[in-house]
């Protein structure tokens, strides 16, 4: 295709610039985007359309966990691509059935079903339990617990259990009965559920909230106070699960099963599929018609979602975000000792944070300088979603410039201060 290096209105302008003023003009203005736009990938590599190369730690924001451009997969696209992409749920796919038993060995839950995202993975999720509260207890059973600092997702079931008011803002009344605790109050968990609640939600380590891991006993209390009002539990895996902790579940990581689990973001390699998986006996809630969807379950996306399994297992991945995830944690936690505005590593694995104890809004605007990429979650929080794919060497060039960056942001808050109690003084 002839490009167009023309402004709309004007002369000659860059791609870049061709890019950001198009969309400027006809997006929707939902999103505040960084001051890069990426044309390719190669394994843990993107290039802008100058050819310059960035480290990707952030994979799509939790998505391309096999990197860019992985043989197998680009493969197994083009292949499936030529005999159908697209089959409705009317009809019966030779990949749909195979992808839910997968993923219901891998898990030890008993049945599956594919959405195209993590809010809709959550919706579905939220549906069912409220089916199966119908059943156990009437319509009064229709209450949820979820957690502050939580994010599950932008529809509206899944932002009324997202406990976060920059998200909620503007669009009240939200559905449902959700009361809010504190992540890892067992005390407030005992109190707020109850034979009327239907359902206590939990992300296992809070993404969008800062990569905050719930405790090992938050977790239990959890399940136990579930089991003892016959409510379900339910952990949103969608950014922690799928082998960012080095297990498959992020539950298997902390050792505390739910009843439901909802995934999305890496299980097709960067193809839109979700899916919850849920217990056989939460599962007879639904049967044909409560729930369904045009195109999840697709015969494209589930065969590549099995390449992805099949890729993480015979290429030992998870071994490997074990091995640099505990390089990563400890190269982190260096930063912590020796820089003052470095407050905190948080997370395991391939889902790490650094926390600041400044604005760290400037770390991403100065690593893309640098040649790589991450973001910031609430203001002062560094966010790391890796590519499996990540060797200790990548590591050390995002340390590298964590460091430059530490020390000048660092160096700046003191000579900051000091002409502040210089002012004072006079
Ligand atoms: N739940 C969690 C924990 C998430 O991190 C996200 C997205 O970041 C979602 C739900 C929503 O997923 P999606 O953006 O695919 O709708």
């Amino acid at each position: 295709m002839e490009r167009n290096f023309y402004s709309i209105q004007d002369g000659p302008m860059s791609t870049y610039q061709e890019i950001v003023e198009r969309e400027q003009q006809f997006l929707l203005g939902t999103y505040a985007r960084y001051p890069l736009a990426l044309q390719r990938g190669k394994g843990v590599y993107l290039f802008d359309f100058e050819g310059n190369k960035y480290l990707d730690m952030l994979s799509g924001l939790g998505v391309n966990a096999l990197g860019h451009a992985h043989p197998r997969i680009v493969k197994v696209i083009r292949d499936q691509a030529a005999k159908v992409i697209h089959l409705s749920n009317l009809y019966y796919n030779e990949y749909q059935g195979l992808l839910a038993e997968k993923l219901c060995k891998l898990s030890g839950l008993q049945r599956a079903f594919f959405s195209n995202s993590g809010t809709e993975a959550i919706e579905g999720a939220l549906k069912l339990v409220r089916a199966a509260g119908h059943d156990r207890g009437g319509e009064a059973k229709s209450k949820v617990v979820a957690l502050d600092g939580s994010f599950h997702g932008r529809t509206l079931g899944a932002l009324s259990l997202t406990g976060q008011p920059k998200y909620r803002k503007n669009f009240d009344p939200l559905p449902g009965a959700v009361q809010f605790i504190d992540r890892n109050d067992i005390e407030q968990l005992n109190a707020a559920v109850s034979d009327e609640t239907c359902a206590i939600v939990i992300e296992p380590i809070q993404g969008e909230g800062g990569i905050r891991p719930a405790s090992v006993e938050f977790l239990k209390a959890a399940r136990e106070a579930a089991t003892r009002h016959n409510a379900a539990l339910i952990f949103d895996e969608i950014q922690c699960g799928m082998g960012r902790t080095g297990t498959m579940f992020a539950f298997q990581y902390f050792g505390v099963k739910p009843d439901v689990v909802c995934l999305a973001k890496p299980i097709a390699a960067g193809l839109p599929l979700g899916a919850f998986l849920v217990t056989e006996e939460l599962g007879a809630a639904m049967s044909a018609g409560k729930h369904g969807t045009t195109f999840g379950g697709g015969p494209l996306a589930s065969r590549v979602a099995l390449e992805y399994f099949a890729i993480l297992e015979e290429e030992h991945r998870l071994e490997q975000v074990q091995r640099v995830g505990a390089y990563f944690t400890a190269e982190l936690q260096n930063l912590v000792d020796k820089f003052e505005i470095a407050v905190e590593q948080r997370g395991v694995g391939m889902i790490q944070a650094l926390e600041l104890s400044v604005p760290a809004k400037g770390f991403v605007e100065g690593a893309i300088a640098e040649g790589v990429l991450w973001n910031v979650t609430q203001e002062n929080v560094i966010r790391f979603l890796p590519p499996f794919l990540t060797e200790e060497k990548h590591i050390d060039k995002g340390i590298k410039t964590l460091k430059k960056l530490l020390k000048a942001t660092q160096k700046e808050a003191k000579a900051a201060k000091k002409a502040e109690s210089a002012v004072a003084a006079q």
